[in-house]
């Protein structure tokens, strides 16, 4: 927004991986822009909100005329109902954590494959997605991956870099980078 727009790569990402990983991240992050997924990630995640905020309508209207005079609270406009409010869009937002979760994945799988397909480096994103191991547990469950996770899975994005490469290793580049076995070294 407003020429604000930036990709950020942190210290550890600079100081700690090899250039191929730095590629390979920046060619994911660079993928987010190409794919427009500020402007998608925004509309989702208003009409998400706005379906909380017609939840919490309803079940505060609900709520005042169950237990309305024995909290003293007149409406949805008395400021005393407010915590009430802010409960139920907590257990909204809870609830809603998985496809949330789910809507965020999607967009990070689509830049993983932009980002395979730009920056060529299948083995440093690979490597990139296997230090994420330090604090993400490599392999979930299937429902553990859609309820919690809102990035694919290191076992999942390795086995997509693999792939990648299996299908790609005829081309010159990627032929030429893994005999010279750059990946590590450079
Ligand atoms: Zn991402």
């Amino acid at each position: 927004m407003f020429g604000t727009t930036r990709v950020s790569l942190n210290d550890n990402l600079l100081k700690r991986t090899s250039d191929a990983e730095v590629r390979a991240v920046m060619g994911h992050e660079i993928g987010h822009y190409v794919l427009n997924h500020g402007l998608r990630l925004t509309i989702y995640l208003s009409l998400l909100l706005t379906l909380g905020y017609l939840v919490v309508a309803r079940v505060m209207d609900w709520s005042i005329a169950r237990w309305g005079a024995r909290w003293g609270v007149d409406g949805r406009a008395d400021p005393a109902g407010l915590p009430a409010a802010l409960a139920i869009m907590a257990v909204f937002l809870t609830l809603l954590t998985p496809v949330q979760n789910s809507i965020i994945r999607q967009a990070e799988a689509e830049a993983d494959a932009y980002g395979l397909a730009a920056a060529r480096e299948p083995h440093g994103f690979a490597m990139a997605a296997m230090r994420l191991s330090t604090y993400r547990k490599i392999q979930p469950g299937p429902w553990e991956e859609i309820l919690f996770y809102d990035h694919p899975s290191g076992y999942d994005r390795v086995k997509r870099a693999m792939t990648w490469l299996a299908e790609n290793q005829n081309a010159a580049d990627v032929r030429a980078r893994v005999t010279a076995n750059s990946f590590g070294t450079n």
